[in-house]
């Protein structure tokens, strides 16, 4: 049995998703991480033994196995720039990303193993096929989706809302969308479908961002050392 860790690199480690990242992989003994990289000069160097550097020194940063990268659409062209170069993982949840790097995305997957998604929690898989499935026993009814998140979340609707929404174009309907930034909410997703005097109502709701980053963390893992490719959350579940 391989005993070394896999050598993670952390972008956008200054965030939300970034600290809960950070705390969750020093918990785990399979897993070390080797670079934390922040938007601007860090004002500390090393942090709880975490070296850190700003986004314009990633040329520098030392070898890793994987990067994880929950950052702004901004900040995913550097760090996949960076992976495909040392042709070495990529795990992505910046959502808001364009179509030009959905498209960097594919070509990268020639050279290196990767995984973007709009959300690696176990709950929104299931949801997404429960959508699929009631999208096509309820035709010609009104699908509507609602997302929920905090006031800083930038992108609307949700890149999980939009996931939802290619759930239910699966199964022959038309979604809507509609967003709320309200307080703190750490992401809730309401699925509606109307019919003629009934309602059928599926709902998600995330009350911790552990759950995006140990799905993360998990993908990292079961993508170290595999040959390259755009994977999904779903192929890398086992
Ligand atoms: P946040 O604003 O708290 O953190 C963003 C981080 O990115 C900060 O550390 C910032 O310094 C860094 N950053 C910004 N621009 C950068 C750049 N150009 N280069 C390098 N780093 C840069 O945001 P958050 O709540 O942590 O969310 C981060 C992203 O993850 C968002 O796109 C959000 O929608 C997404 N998200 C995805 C999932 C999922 O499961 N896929 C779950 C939650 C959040």
């Amino acid at each position: 049995m391989n005993n070394t860790p896999i050598r993670l690199l952390i972008h956008g480690a200054s965030g939300r998703m970034g600290q809960a990242l950070l705390r969750l992989a020093a918990e785990d003994a399979s897993l070390q991480v080797v670079a934390a990289v922040v938007r601007k000069p860090p004002t500390q160097r090393v942090v709880e033994g975490i070296p850190y550097f700003a986004a314009s020194e990633l040329a520098g940063v030392p070898a890793f196995d994987v990067a994880i990268d929950f950052s702004l659409p901004e900040g995913l062209d550097p760090v996949l720039a960076l992976c495909a170069e040392r042709g070495v993982g990529l795990v992505s949840g910046t959502t808001g990303i364009s179509d030009a790097q959905q498209a960097a995305l594919n070509s990268a997957a020639g050279r290196i193993a990767l995984v973007w998604a709009t959300n690696f929690s176990l709950g929104v898989a299931v949801l997404a096929e429960l959508v699929e499935r009631a999208a096509q026993a309820l035709p010609g009814w009104d699908c509507d989706i609602v997302e929920s998140h905090h006031v800083h979340k930038k992108d609307a609707p949700s890149g999980t809302a939009l996931t939802l929404g290619e759930s239910a174009v699966q199964g022959g309907a038309a979604p809507r969308y509609a967003s709320l930034r309200a307080g703190d909410i750490i992401g809730e997703h309401f699925v509606q479908f109307t019919g003629l005097g009934e309602r059928v109502e599926l709902v998600h709701r995330a009350t911790s961002r552990d759950i995006f980053a140990r799905g993360a963390l998990h993908a990292a893992r079961q993508l170290a050392g595999r040959a390259a490719g755009r994977y999904r959350v779903r192929d890398l579940l086992g």
